[in-house]
């Protein structure tokens, strides 16, 4: 689609950001509502991350997304942030609005909206979930088991100093019982696994765990979203543990974000899901 001089623009900001799938998520939208905007991906160095904001507020966007390794300094350079982004210490998403930046953090209602369509709205109210991984996406995986009502959150992480530090940074935002724990221990009377770590990622080695002592019913959640399968969800599905994958969550974190730019809010759907796992197929 062709845009006028009146474009609406906005666009992600990373390094590196060809691998992004955003360029093409909001793009199926832009032309799905028919709106006068566009999406780029933009390429930028830490040293040039902050004189990029400015100018793109010069020149009129409405806003952007950021991803590694700019998520903490887009937090930093903000006028004022929301809750989430406040537990994560990190942004995703700044929006531009009369001089000023606002920085949200979408990816812990991104996760809580997909494993509400997956799993239910009640799928942790009062149930124990287990979150392996202590980074940056832990504390968005564990505000949103925390505001899905989970009873308790159980932190597993290879470095378990950092599960801890984790536990103590998360615990004024969240409302559940965290604590820490070493695997398979964590897993007795779990109703949900969630993979915050980046093991099983495209490149990186499959995380080294069995699913034995994962009770039957427990659903299997993992972030990471190439491949869309992981060994982990394949294993679990052999297994007959409920699944649910990354693009979820990558899907519903940015509706928040399309909106604040285009002034729309767009529907998650088997066509933008479609259209995501093709650019995955490559
Ligand atoms: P970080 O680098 O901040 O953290 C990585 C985590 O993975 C650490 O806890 C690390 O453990 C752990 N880890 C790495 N390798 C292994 C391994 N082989 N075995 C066990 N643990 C391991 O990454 P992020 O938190 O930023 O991102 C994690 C993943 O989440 C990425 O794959 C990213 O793509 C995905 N993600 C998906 C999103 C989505 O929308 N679906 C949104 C955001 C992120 P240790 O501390 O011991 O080193």
């Amino acid at each position: 689609m062709t845009v006028s001089g009146a474009a609406k623009l906005a666009g992600i900001v990373g390094w590196p950001v060809a691998h992004s799938l955003s360029p093409r998520l909001h793009g199926h939208w832009l032309k799905e509502l028919g709106i006068d905007g566009t999406y780029i991906p933009m390429p930028v160095h830490c040293e040039d991350f902050a004189s990029v904001l400015k100018s793109l507020q010069a020149v009129g966007f409405a806003g952007l997304n950021v991803t590694v390794p700019h998520k903490e300094a887009a937090f930093a350079l903000a006028h004022e942030v929301d809750d989430a982004a406040e537990a994560a210490g990190a942004a995703n998403l700044l929006i531009f609005r009369d001089g000023r930046i606002l920085a949200r953090n979408t990816d812990a209602p991104g996760l809580a909206a997909s494993l509400q369509e997956s799993l239910g709205p009640d799928c942790v109210k009062d149930r124990v979930a287990v979150v392996l991984g202590a980074g940056g996406a832990a504390r968005a995986v564990v505000l949103a088991l925390s505001n899905l009502g989970a009873g308790e959150i159980r932190i597993v992480n290879r470095d378990r100093h950092r599960a801890e530090t984790l536990a103590g940074t998360m615990k004024p935002f969240t409302r559940s019982k965290l604590a820490t724990a070493g695997w398979p221990t964590a897993a007795a009377d779990a109703s949900l696994l969630v993979n915050a770590t980046s093991a099983g990622m495209h490149g990186n080695p499959p995380l080294d765990i069995s699913l034995e002592a994962l009770p039957s019913h427990a659903a299997v959640c993992d972030i990471v979203y190439n491949p869309l399968e992981t060994d982990l969800l394949k294993v679990a599905r052999i297994r007959g543990h409920r699944t649910v994958d990354g693009l979820g969550m990558l899907m519903h974190q940015a509706v928040p974000s399309f909106a604040a730019f285009f002034g729309q809010t767009p529907k998650v759907t088997p066509a933008l899901r479609a259209v995501l796992e093709a650019a995955l197929r490559g």
